[in-house]
């Protein structure tokens, strides 16, 4: 079903080398590579097509208006949103996520009000929170994890109170891999009548999200993890909200009638899209959901199991080696320390044989401060990484060892 070679066949740059060796690339859960029906989608577009949309009666503009509204309804096909209305395009998921905390906190969040995070978050689901709290005057808690990386959902029921406005999680830890259950997480909030933010940058790559099933509130996502360009992501809300919350940014294309003595704002999603949007990103996105669904979701997320078991068995027999997490639903994101060797000189000598891995804190300094640890090395895999390339990154770790012996 599901020919891992031929998928690498539609991915041009896993075919290079770098220093000499070919690449490994396990630097997924920063950015995924491209296949080349969405490099020749943007070239098309360039090639045939190009105009700014929404605003022209001539032929190109009206085809790129369609490809951008054609690509609306592929993200809500692909995360099974109720109403094209509720997909806003937006940056990536940093800035969908500081959409919400802008517009829903300067409607909602008052002074002795709470936002509730975790611990395990990337940067981009704490810092918008803390600057929307600073502004408010509400305050930010956070929700622990165990040593494994598995959220101590349990406190959670004690956190929520009648002064929380909004619970904000990560689908799946960009450091650990751990799947949380956001579905149970959106109930609980639910029972409190508080709202709840899904990041899932980390969990579109590799499994089927859908909207309705967890019943979140918002959801974000970044089109360059999906395969797409970067400058191109997703915030999906909830229409209730979305028709209440005020405009994030003010410009062309966001308004209803502009008179210097006031203007009115047009609905969503058009009220949350100011300036000329990434048009070019959003069909490039179309293309790769559809690249995906042409390999199914389900053959990806299996074939990711393989990598994730091989990957685990390679590790958990290593010795000198720290594994961080252990949740038992995972995706396939590693991130671990070899003992006495800084995990920056581990980045670099795997470099020089070809691996990308990404070391450092990954956005999540206070999950590192769970652990105790500056930063990890963190190898995060993709659709169309092999078993061959894991055996090349155990070899690899075993090399950087006996270079620091
Ligand atoms: N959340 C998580 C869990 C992430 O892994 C990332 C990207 N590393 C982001 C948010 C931010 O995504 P972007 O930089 O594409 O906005």
């Amino acid at each position: 079903m599901f020919d891992v070679e031929r998928v690498r066949e539609d991915f041009p740059i896993l075919s290079s080398e770098v220093h000499g060796r070919p690449l490994v690339y396990f630097d997924n859960s920063a950015t995924s590579q491209k296949p080349r029906c969405v490099i020749e989608a943007v070239t098309d577009l360039y090639t045939n097509h190009n105009s700014n949309i929404h605003r022209g009666v001539h032929e190109l503009s009206g085809r790129c208006s369609a490809a951008y509204e054609d690509a609306r309804s592929k993200v809500r096909g692909f995360i099974n949103a109720p109403r094209d209305e509720e997909v806003i395009f937006t940056r990536g998921t940093t800035e969908s996520i500081n959409l919400v905390a802008q517009s829903f906190a300067s409607a909602y969040l008052e002074r002795g009000d709470e936002v509730i995070v975790t611990d395990m978050e990337h940067h981009s689901n704490i810092v918008p929170w803390q600057m929307a709290c600073e502004r408010s005057g509400a305050s930010l808690r956070s929700m622990p994890f165990d040593d494994d990386g598995n959220l101590e959902t349990h406190l959670l029921e004690e956190m929520l109170n009648p002064r929380t406005r909004m619970v904000a999680v990560s689908h799946v830890s960009n450091v650990l891999g751990t799947v949380n259950p956001v579905k149970d997480i959106a109930s609980l909030a639910h029972e409190h009548d508080v709202p709840l933010l899904v990041d899932a940058a980390q969990s579109a790559p590799h499994m089927k999200v859908d909207v309705q099933d967890i019943d979140c509130d918002f959801l974000a996502f970044s089109g360059h993890k999906v395969h797409a360009e970067t400058g191109i992501g997703v915030l999906y809300g909830k229409s209730e909200w979305l028709e209440d919350m005020p405009p994030y940014q003010g410009g062309g294309g966001m308004v209803g009638i502009v008179k210097m003595g006031g203007t009115t704002y047009a609905e969503p999603p058009l009220k949350f899209e100011a300036g000329t949007p990434n048009y070019v990103g959003a069909v490039s996105l179309s293309a790769a959901l559809d690249y995906i669904a042409s390999l199914g979701m389900e053959n990806v997320a299996k074939h990711e199991a393989v990598l994730t078991e091989h990957m685990l068995e390679s590790l958990a027999g290593f010795e000198g080696l720290t594994l961080y997490g252990n949740a038992p639903l995972r995706c396939p994101v590693f991130s671990f320390n070899l003992d006495g060797i800084h995990h920056y000189d581990a980045g670099q000598i795997l470099d020089k044989m070809g691996i990308a891995v990404r070391t450092g804190t990954h956005c999540a300094e206070p999950l590192m401060d769970h652990y105790g640890i500056t930063g990890n090395v963190r190898a995060s895999l993709a659709m169309y990484n092999t078993v061959e390339e894991i055996d090349i990154l155990a070899e690899g770790l075993r090399k950087v060892q006996g270079l620091f012996a």
